[in-house]
Formats: C-alpha cells, structure tokens, sequence
C-alpha cells in the first residue's frame, strides 16, 4: 500500500473548490510516454498551472500500471527541479471500470480515481460508484462518478451517440454515491473525429466543418440542481487545424477531424466546470511534428530527433490550453 501523500501528490478537493470559485478550469491530460509527461510537467511548471496527469485504460495497458505510477512520482521530483516550489500534481485513473481496478489505483498511489459507470442501468451505476467512493474515501482519494453517455471512440470506451446527462437524476446521484465530481455529457465526444459531416456545417471562407454548439442548457440546468459542484467534461480536445494541415501536409490522412470550439471550452471553464480533458489535441501534436520531420529529413533514426520536436510541439499546446483556454497559469505558486 503506498499513499499518494507520501510522494508528493494531491486530490483533486482543494484545486476543485478554488477553480469553481475562480471561475477557471483545471487541465486533465493524458499521458502514456515520457515525452508527454515531460511536457505536461515543463508547461505546468512554467505557468505553475495545477495540473491532473490521467492514466487510461489504454496507456495502462501500453505502458505498464506500475510504471506509470513511478512515472508520477518521478513527475513530482522533475517539477520541483523545474523550480516550482510547490507543484499541484493529481495522478488520476480515467474511465476505471471495475472496483477492482479503482482499488488497485488508490493502493498503489494514485490520488484521484473515476468509476465510469454510465453505460450500466442507473441504479447498476450508483452501487458500482458508491461501492468505489467508500473505498477511496478511507484513504482520501477524489472520485469521479459519469452521468450521460458521449459519443465517439477514446481507448477502449466508445458509443456510437451521445445521451445527454439528465439534469433530475444529478442530486440523486450524487448524493447516493458520495462522489466529489461528476462527468457530464453535454455534447463533447472522445477522438479527433467528434462529429459527422451531416451533424456539422460547413464554413462557406474556408470549407471547414463548424460543429454543433455544447448543450449549456443542459449544464446550466445542473448548476442549478447542484450549485458549487464540481463538473468535468471528458472529450474536450479542440482539434486544431494547424496540426490536421500539418499532417495531411506531411503524407498523413485525416479528413473533416473536427473537435470542440476553444471559445466554448473558455465559457464553460467559467463555470462549475472545473477538469477539462484533453487527450487528442496532445496525439495530433506530437504526429504532426514527427511528420514533419520524417517529411524533411527522411534519413533521421535518432528517435530524440523527431521526438523532442514533437515534446517542444507539445509543451506549446498544453501553455497555450492553460493560459488562453481554461486560465489556470499562476493558480498554483
Ligand atoms: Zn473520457
């Protein structure tokens, strides 16, 4: 049993009810290799942004649980060397989907953990959750519950259409469960693919699809059933075009991807939503760059030259997410 305390991490409780009272959002990104990790840590560090580091079923499964979990604990040493006093780093389970799995994360020293009971039946969902916030509660570990079922493909989590979040089913839930935040759909989707084609439409300048707008009706009507609690929205990568232009221009293939507009993800880290994930936006960066590369210098096979670029390219977008798109730089000195 090892406590997350013991190696410099911290829950998601405290960086919650600040972010909601600051009208900001905290940054939950992926990570499974040491070139994102060193990113996410050197963008944190210089904008001392509190920051969630998030394990997928997948990254578990390509890098290892255990290493991961080091990883972490290396992350913490790393930013204090980066010269950030006091950094904020939460080591978070994403889309957990057993009580087997939550338990092994918060015994091995996780701080924070999801049970992503959405695809169950409702009360399947709320003993699955409880079950795993008594568990996690004793050592003081966050948990997220999800309500609502998005779309899209993420790992090994997908659905073919979304389902809102019921705005009459979140005070019940929440108070039967006991979890500390609740992932809402309202219209985001995992992958760089969010949307089709006939969902969207089409700007007239420069042929790009415009997605549906996020369903703040829907988020607004939980803020009033659960004033001040904390809200997460998964699948939230923006899909810049510049890093789909760039891949398409260096031999790569990806038509109409197409992700949540910034300026959406801006009004809702304003709001009760206080995690914002983002997973795809970091995967088309770091293709991007090696493509380039690869494209200009075809006899490159030193693997620090086409994935350092690709770190350097990452380290600007996760700033670039935590200054001009949630605000949460200088919320942990
Ligand atoms: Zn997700």
């Amino acid at each position: 049993m090892v406590n997350y305390k013991e190696i410099g991490l911290v829950n998601t409780r405290e960086m919650f009810a600040k972010a909601i009272k600051g009208g900001y959002a905290i940054p939950a990104f992926n990570f499974n290799n040491m070139e994102q990790l060193q990113a996410i840590i050197k963008a944190s560090a210089e904008t001392k942004s509190p920051v969630i580091l998030q394990v997928s079923k997948g990254a578990r499964s390509y890098a290892n649980q255990t290493l991961l979990r080091y990883m972490a604990e290396g992350a913490v040493a790393y930013a204090k060397e980066l010269g950030w006093e006091h950094p904020q780093i939460v080591l978070h389970l994403d889309h957990g989907d057993s009580f087997e799995l939550c338990k092994s994360c918060v015994d091995t020293g996780f701080s924070s953990v999801m049970i992503d009971g959405s695809s169950l039946p409702y009360d399947e969902n709320v003993a699955l959750t409880r079950q795993v916030v008594e568990y996690a509660h004793k050592y003081d570990v966050t948990v997220e519950g999800e309500l609502g079922v998005l779309a899209g493909v993420e790992d090994e989590v997908s659905s073919e259409e979304s389902h809102y979040t019921k705005p009459e089913e979140v005070i019940d839930f929440t108070t039967k469960t006991g979890v500390d935040s609740l992932a809402i759909s309202i219209g985001t989707s995992h992958g760089a693919y969010k949307f089709k084609p006939e969902q969207c439409t089409r700007d007239p300048k420069t042929g790009r699809l415009v997605p549906p707008p996020l369903a703040f009706d829907v988020l607004d009507a939980i803020m009033v059933k659960l004033p001040g609690f904390p809200i997460v929205l998964h699948g939230s990568s923006s899909v810049p075009q510049e890093y789909v232009d760039m891949i398409n221009q260096y031999g790569g293939k990806m038509p109409d991807a197409v992700g949540i507009p910034e300026e959406q993800l801006r009004q809702a880290s304003k709001s009760a939503v206080c995690k914002i994930n983002i997973d795809s936006d970091s995967r088309l960066a770091f293709t991007a760059a090696v493509r380039k590369v690869f494209a200009e210098k075809p006899a490159e096979f030193d693997p620090r030259k086409y994935c350092g670029p690709a770190r350097d390219l990452m380290v600007e977008l996760y700033k670039h997410k935590i200054i001009n798109v949630l605000g949460s730089d200088g919320k942990a000195l």
